[in-house]
């Protein structure tokens, strides 16, 4: 049970590690908190930082709707976020019948969200008429809500780090090699670095995002009931950067973000930052298997930094598809939009999109706060609320449930992310 005065070392510094380190501080004013990560924040390699992030509460998982209705709350109104945060709405362009499981969400909970569902033809006219080149082919509707979002990655998730320093937590830059495990029983003693320093502590959280499954294994090969072994999968996807002369700049102003979810896109776009760049992904994501040390094989990160940070050096295959939600997106309305960069992006996914935040069963002192499964950064105002709660054995019942280390894996609050292929699959990739 942890307790004041105790010492918790957080081993990631994305949105699950940062919000705990700063809520820790909160809640456990003795606490000694030291949050872990291998480069200065907020890390470029981390699926937390980005150019910029969806914020929205259309669920299709009313469990996520209510949670997401509470972390939007925030995004308003905390200054650790607001400055971070644009409600430009955000249209779903659909024939799967998306916008009626939303609604029916809203109803179940009482609430009356200021969505409108239009034809196809009715939102082409919109925004100035931003989406009048889009190709929709096969969209029977579009669903608008104009009080979802996007929030500014690293501004947000460096001004959630810098919270945390400023109640009290150490941010400290250090590669961590290894969790140290001691005894028959697996006790957690606290972490070995990667320059064979050790730092011990009396609570290690591992909030290590896509590299926790292989993370997981490198600490504790031979022991299988350490291993995440299929709990947990990094799986990337493919996004890119775009700029845009500015005379073009008038025909974007005022554009929500846009989610066009028929099979021949399936991608978004977020609006232009300030500085005129505009963001895609692309869906459909895949893993990177590799044979580890403990007979396994593990999905992880390809481990080349400019693999997972912004760079040019994508495989073609991921390029195309890519240019094509870029293409359907704008059509020929946004003339001379200029690709720049391109980023596979990292995360831990779970079966069925359901966090993990729980103690590990198997190995006393420490606890895992993951499972990000592509739709989780919306979360960074209140995902550190509930992993301190699950430290301080508060979590409700239905949480404690869903997001344990063994639960039954029902539902899908992000089915469309789940990977369906792997790295070595896609055309033009080549490890170095
Ligand atoms: C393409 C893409 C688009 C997404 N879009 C959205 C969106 O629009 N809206 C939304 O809500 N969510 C979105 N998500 C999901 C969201 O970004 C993630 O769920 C969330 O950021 C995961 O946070 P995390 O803290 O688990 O992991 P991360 O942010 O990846 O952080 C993990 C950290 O652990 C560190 N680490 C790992 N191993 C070690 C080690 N051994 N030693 C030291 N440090 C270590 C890493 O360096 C990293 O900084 C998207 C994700 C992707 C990939």
């Amino acid at each position: 049970m942890a307790s004041a005065g105790d010492h918790y070392l957080i081993v990631g510094a994305g949105v699950f590690g940062a919000a705990t380190a700063l809520e820790l501080r909160k809640r456990v004013p003795n606490s000694n908190v030291t949050l872990l990560d291998s480069s200065p924040f907020p890390n470029p390699n981390s699926a937390s930082s980005d150019l910029n992030k969806i914020i929205r509460a259309d669920y299709g998982d009313v469990f996520y709707m209510k949670l997401a209705l509470d972390a939007q709350e925030l995004w308003r109104n905390d200054p650790i976020y607001k400055p971070y945060y644009h409600e430009s709405g955000m249209l779903y362009a659909e024939s799967k019948g998306m916008a009626q499981d939303f609604l029916q969400n809203y109803k179940s909970i009482n609430v009356t969200p200021a969505s409108e569902v239009f034809t196809a033809k009715e939102a082409k006219l919109r925004w100035g008429g931003v989406f009048r080149d889009a190709f929709w082919e096969g969209v029977s509707h579009t669903y608008f809500n104009p009080r979802s979002g996007w929030g500014d990655g690293d501004g947000a998730l460096r001004s959630l780090i810098q919270a945390a320093i400023d109640q009290g937590a150490t941010y400290q830059q250090a590669p961590v090699s290894t969790l140290i495990i001691d005894g028959a029983d697996a006790s957690c003693r606290g972490v070995r670095l990667e320059d064979g320093r050790e730092l011990n502590a009396d609570h290690v959280i591992v909030a290590t995002g896509a590299w926790t499954s292989k993370f997981l294994a490198d600490s504790a090969p031979d022991n299988k009931a350490i291993h995440a072994d299929g709990r947990i999968i990094a799986a990337g996807a493919i996004q890119c950067s775009a700029s845009f002369p500015a005379d073009q700049a008038e025909k974007l102003k005022g554009a929500p973000v846009i989610f066009n979810a028929m099979k021949h896109t399936e991608g978004e776009s977020i609006p232009p930052t300030a500085d005129r760049r505009l963001k895609f992904n692309y869906e459909r994501s895949f893993t990177n298997y590799e044979p580890h040390k403990s007979g396994q094989e593990i999905s992880v990160p390809p481990s080349q930094n400019p693999d997972t940070a912004w760079n040019q050096d994508v495989p073609q295959g991921l390029k195309d598809e890519i240019h094509t939600v870029v293409k359907h997106t704008y059509g020929d309305w946004i003339q001379g939009l200029k690709i720049e960069n391109y980023r596979m992006c990292w995360d831990a996914v779970t079966p069925n999109q359901d966090w993990i935040i729980a103690p590990h069963p198997h190995c006393q002192k420490l606890y895992i706060a993951s499972g990000g499964s592509f739709h989780s950064w919306k979360f960074m105002p209140t995902i550190g609320q509930y992993v301190v709660q699950m430290l301080l054995k508060e979590l409700g019942p239905k949480e404690t449930t869903r997001w344990a280390w063994d639960r039954d894996d029902a539902g899908g609050a992000l089915p469309e992310y789940l990977p369906s292929r792997d790295l070595k699959e896609i055309p033009g990739y080549s490890k170095s």
